[in-house]
């Protein structure tokens, strides 16, 4: 897609930090790390989001992320990682071109990435009916 900064990244037109790459995927640190190591990978292949994505890139998204996850750690000294991946605007996705984070996670950071509500029994039972009908 001529427009989507993550293409021109992906076909080396911008220049970007970049910390793996193959055939299907490149990964670079992001601009803007919510933590130390902070890293994207994406497909070289342009889409939306997850649900536009091919399964084989999917699964070369997620491989990449299991070959780059540990080496992060080790760089950063860090002693966890997230995975994750914002779909659509309300999720808080601002690049749409599909990509993945991997942010790397130190004892006590601080960082909170998401807090839990309480799951009613009945809200419960509702929602996995309506899920089910639609898997
Ligand atoms: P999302 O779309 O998942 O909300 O986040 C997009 C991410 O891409 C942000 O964390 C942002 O800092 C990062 N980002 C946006 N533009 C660039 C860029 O040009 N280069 C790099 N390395 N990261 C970028
Ligand atoms: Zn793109």
């Amino acid at each position: 897609m001529t427009d989507c900064i993550f293409c021109k990244i992906a076909k080396g037109e911008i220049p970007t930090r970049k910390i793996y790459e193959n055939e299907r995927v490149i990964a670079f640190l992001d601009i803007s790390p919510v933590n130390k190591g902070h890293a994207l990978v994406i497909p070289r292949k342009h889409s939306e989001d997850l649900t536009s994505m091919d399964d084989e890139n999917i699964a070369a998204v997620f491989t990449a992320a299991k070959k780059i996850a540990p080496a992060l750690m080790k760089a950063t000294g860090a002693t966890g990682f997230n995975i994750g991946m914002n779909n659509r605007k309300s999720a808080g996705q601002l690049v749409f071109h599909s990509h993945v984070h991997i942010i790397p996670r130190f004892d006590d950071d601080g960082l909170k990435l998401w807090s839990g509500k309480e799951l009613k029994n009945e809200t419960a039972k509702e929602l996995v009916e309506a899920i089910l009908k639609e898997i």
